[in-house]
């Protein structure tokens, strides 16, 4: 069994090796201020539940899953769907082929260089949806991808806030000092990125509406919730997951992905980003399969 399932898996891996490079993922809007409607994201596999063979998790791709900690059940997953064809490597590889900054890793105990700044900034507005101030930056391909979202939204009676987005390190440092002075350093963490570790600071994220728990029963925090992950942006801290991201529910903080990467979190990581990006990480240190 275990040489079955290495032989497979060798054979995923060439098919994967040599599958031509494919151009980088086209703006999801293809002209300025003509939202494309997204094409409908294929279902989730349905995954069986049983176990794998135990020899599976000696395997490179066993060995990249615990290093990235990724949580037992959501491994046999993976293994399973690696053994059953290419799919889960070409769906690792589409990501891969994306933006690396859509992809990287930014939590408690990932940062960014002090000095990193997008080179891409777009200031905010004139669009579909508000802004609580002026000033506020995305990237370039996160902005586009933001006015295909919420003009989608609005074509749907919803109008969304953007009320934070791109934060230089000193903003987030004095940001997370104001926040230890104001709530003391254990509220502070839950809630607040130390600074060059904030999401924030790739110029990717947009906080919405108020800003705090009220914004979830909002018709426009249901909205996104429902809809976000088609336009490819993605919950960073989901309810209940705390202990896994290191922060607790935001339902206002989403960051853009991509649509690959969204179907990558959803297909394998029952949606949960952190999972995503700590297994995308680990195989990138690991330098692949
Ligand atoms: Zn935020």
């Amino acid at each position: 069994m275990t040489r079955i399932l290495r032989c497979f898996l060798c054979l995923v891996l060439c098919a994967a090796c040599s599958k031509p490079r494919a151009p980088l993922p086209a703006p999801l809007a293809a002209q300025a201020g003509e939202p494309a409607a997204p094409a409908p994201m294929p279902l989730p596999l349905p995954f069986p539940t049983e176990a794998p063979d135990p020899a599976a998790l000696d395997t490179a791709l066993g060995r990249i899953l615990g290093d990235a900690g990724i949580p037992e059940q959501l491994s046999w997953n993976i293994l399973r769907a690696a053994s059953q064809g290419p799919s889960f490597i070409l769906d690792v590889l589409a990501v891969l082929d994306g933006d690396p900054y859509l992809r990287v890793l930014v939590d408690k105990a990932h940062a960014l260089p002090a000095r990193y700044e997008p080179a891409d900034l777009t200031a905010l507005g004139g669009g579909s949806y508000r802004v609580s101030r002026a000033g506020l930056f995305l990237r370039h391909d996160a902005a586009q991808a933001l006015e295909v979202m919420a003009a989608a939204a609005k074509a749907g009676g919803v109008t969304l806030t953007a009320s934070s987005a791109y934060r230089t390190y000193a903003y987030q440092q004095a940001l997370y000092q104001r926040n230890v002075a104001q709530d003391g350093q254990y509220a502070a963490d839950r809630e607040s990125a130390r600074a060059g570790h904030s999401q924030h600071q790739l110029g990717l994220v947009v906080d919405f509406g108020s800003i705090d728990d009220s914004f979830a029963d909002t018709q426009e925090g249901r909205w996104l919730l429902a809809n976000a992950g088609s336009f490819g942006w993605s919950l960073s801290f989901p309810e209940g997951y705390e202990e896994v991201t290191g922060y607790r529910w935001e339902s206002w903080h989403y960051r853009y992905v991509g649509r690959e990467l969204v179907y990558f979190i959803d297909t394998y990581f029952e949606g949960i980003q952190q999972y995503a990006l700590q297994f995308i990480y680990a195989w990138e240190k690991a330098g692949g399969l």
